[in-house]
């Protein structure tokens, strides 16, 4: 039987019944709501400009549930309703205990601290032709044009010869001195750099920081005077020497603070949003909890850029000490299954940006399938490359829970995936999560720039990622 033909007006109500809208999450706030997310991106700005590194996010972290009320997990005693870890400096965990026991599953929001930089090599200083310059080793993936002739600042630690750790920063205060890659003029430019591949212009080992140019005063045939003088400058402010420059973790940045971007400013400018503002959105959502029905953890992960290995990384055995924490204090009697029983009960988020449309590169993007700025959180089924090789894809139950609970709440939100199929594609700490059996799927925010010194995230996207993580918490 042929179907009756509809009028305009049932075509109408057909269309918003059936197909699925896409819409920019701004024009559906109203004023008050709009000046809230400004606001939240204000106090969002002001921690992406003092949490540069793992370790400055760990501590900045430290301090704002320590005013939120936490306790230290290794000190707290049963019944403690909110608690705090920090493991080796680099990775942070908060939780806000549950009417339920941790036994049979954790909500669970895991982002990473870490992002891409110049770490300096392990014997980084040397002298060339009357200047003195730092080696480097770059950290992630980085494209390495974005680090010549910006404005680095140095950030880490140092342990010395006695075994005194010391905190390093040049290049942030108005005062400091930054410290620059340099790049060669294109008047020379044209064989070396230009004639070349991007990823090859600028080899690895030409990543040389420049560090000094005046020689100490001494006798003119002292040799490598310009490096020495450096030396005793650090001596003299940090009580360092260059032998303690083996035992030390130091980080080249972008130097200044995050900041508005546009002349509307609907945008974030910020070093290191992937992944920071999934640790930030996550961290305030969980300081919103009260006495929620399931147990809520945020954990702030080291590592994830370069394939969350290591003791901070996802692999890392952290995140059992959590559980085993969760289990003493709420009284939990453990038996030989307890642990296996909690992770495959707990549902996660892998807390992670994606990429967002870019207007000038749109020929690597599925517009039909790829996150658009302005248009809230991204959930993302799965992440990998090619043939969903490396990907967790979380199932369509999970997803539909998810999406459930974001129309509840009212939390602007879009499904996409990175990029074209065969463009290339990444992933996230959401596969090593995954492996352990919980149910865990990516949520973020769509970022431009992503991995470039300063990456870009739009506001309302940046504030409905912390909404649709506050609403897990509270699922
Ligand atoms: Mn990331
Ligand atoms: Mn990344």
């Amino acid at each position: 039987m042929a179907a009756k033909k509809l009028t305009k007006n049932e075509i109408k109500k057909l269309k918003k019944s059936l197909e699925l809208e896409k819409k920019a999450a701004w024009p559906g706030l109203k004023t008050s709501e709009r000046n809230t997310v400004l606001e939240w991106c204000n106090e969002y700005i002001d921690f992406l400009s003092c949490a540069k590194t793992e370790r400055e996010t760990v501590r900045h972290i430290k301090e704002v549930v320590e005013k939120g009320g936490f306790k230290p997990a290794e000190d707290a005693r049963p019944g403690t309703g909110r608690v705090f870890w920090t493991f080796r400096d680099k990775v942070a965990a908060a939780a806000v205990l549950g009417k339920q026991g941790p036994e049979s599953g954790i909500r669970l929001i895991a982002s990473h601290i870490d992002a891409p930089r110049l770490d300096l090599k392990i014997h980084p200083l040397y002298e060339e032709l009357g200047m003195a310059l730092l080696k480097t080793h770059y950290y992630g993936g980085i494209k390495k044009f974005h680090w010549v002739a910006t404005p680095l600042a140095l950030h880490g630690v140092v342990v010395t010869a006695n075994g005194d750790s010391v905190n390093i920063c040049i290049g942030e205060d108005d005062s400091d001195p930054v410290l620059m890659v340099n790049d060669l003029l294109p008047h020379l430019s044209r064989k070396v750099q230009g004639s070349k591949k991007i990823g090859d212009a600028i080899p690895a080992e030409k990543l040389n920081v420049l560090a000094g140019g005046f020689p100490i005063a001494g006798p003119e045939d002292t040799k490598d005077a310009v490096k020495l003088n450096v030396l005793r400058l650090l001596n003299e402010k940090y009580g360092i020497t260059e032998a303690d420059l083996v035992s030390a973790e130091l980080e080249l940045v972008p130097s200044g603070r995050a900041r508005d971007a546009g002349i509307d400013r609907a945008f974030v400018c910020g070093y290191g949003q992937d992944d920071r503002s999934c640790a930030w959105a996550s961290l305030q959502a969980l300081l919103d909890l009260k006495k929620p029905s399931v147990t809520g953890v945020a954990i702030f992960l080291d590592k994830e850029e370069i394939g969350s290995d290591g003791n901070t990384g996802a692999k890392s055995k952290f995140l059992e000490k959590i559980y085993f924490d969760l289990f003493r204090l709420t009284g939990t009697k453990t038996g030989p299954d307890t642990l296996l029983n909690a992770l495959l009960g707990t549902e996660a988020i892998s807390a992670d940006v994606t990429a967002a449309i870019d207007p000038d590169y749109q020929e690597v993007h599925d517009k039909r399938n790829n996150a658009m700025a302005g248009h809230g959180i991204c959930l993302k089924k799965y992440t990998g490359h090619g043939g969903k090789y490396a990907a967790n894809d979380a199932s369509a139950e999970y997803v539909g829970r998810i999406r459930r609970t974001w129309d509840t709440a009212g939390v602007s939100w879009q499904a996409g995936s990175m990029g074209k199929v065969d463009e290339g594609g990444g992933g996230t700490v959401a596969k090593y999560l995954a492996a352990l059996g919980m149910n865990i799927v990516d949520a973020g925010p769509p970022l431009l720039s992503m991995h470039a010194p300063w990456e870009i995230a739009h506001k309302v996207d940046l504030y409905m990622t912390y909404r649709g993580y506050r609403a897990f918490f509270e699922m």
